[in-house]
């Protein structure tokens, strides 16, 4: 995909959405954090209503440990892997409070050494929290980078060292949420809906669904 091309892409992501957000629920970087935690491999919908009884009873690193890993589980028994997660959630509370004043880090490096926190998760924490220009690549972001052409990469981290890349500046900070809104309810894995697609006419896919 072209420059010029990219330009116009985004430009039009934007104009349909100026300020697009994140679709999990959370009111402080900590509840941010441990959403996008209990979010792995789970969709979105299914954390937002878990939190939405967990945060009101337990939303700092103190009080998700008093409630000890069989109350968190019970509060989040609805997510797919909830027991490893609750784990996980648990021993990156306690690195918070014994490592970090009790304060999610600002840090890539510090942020990846908590308890089920990979890159992805990191990028996510650093985008939105933090306001960093990162991608984080999940499922979506890396059917829509290959599919268009605006980044082709096997893995992951090749899609987002693309995107880091080819991505004009001005549209970096946003760009995580347009291309996941877009794999999420147009570019859609099974059959991507072409035909009423507001970038078609830069995508560089061969095989665009024709109208229904
Ligand atoms: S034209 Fe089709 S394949 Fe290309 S971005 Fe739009 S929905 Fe996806």
């Amino acid at each position: 995909m072209h420059t010029r091309q990219i330009q116009q892409m985004f430009t039009t992501l934007r104009a349909a959405n100026p300020q697009p957000a994140s679709e999990l629920e959370y009111s402080s970087v900590f509840e941010l954090l441990a959403a996008v935690l209990l979010s792995a491999q789970a969709t979105d919908v299914s954390v937002n209503k878990a939190t939405r009884r967990l945060f009101p009873v337990a939303n700092t690193p103190a009080k998700l440990l008093a409630l000890g890993e069989a109350g968190l589980a019970e509060h989040i028994r609805t997510i797919g892997l909830y027991r490893t997660k609750a784990k996980n959630l648990l021993a990156t509370c306690r690195i918070l409070l014994e490592q970090h004043g009790g304060q999610v880090p600002r840090s890539r490096e510090a942020l990846e050494a908590l308890p089920g926190v990979g890159r992805k998760t990191a990028n996510v924490v650093l985008n939105v929290a933090f306001g960093e220009p990162t991608c984080a690549v999940d499922t979506h972001i890396f059917r829509v980078g290959n599919r268009t052409g605006l980044a082709p990469g096997k893995t992951p981290l090749a899609v987002e060292q693309q995107l880091m890349r080819r991505v004009p500046k001005e549209f970096l900070a946003d760009a995580h949420h347009w291309l996941i809104l877009h794999g999420r309810y147009v570019c859609v894995a099974r059959t991507p809906k072409c035909w009423q697609c507001a970038i078609a006419a830069q995508c560089g896919f061969k095989d665009k669904t024709p109208a229904p």
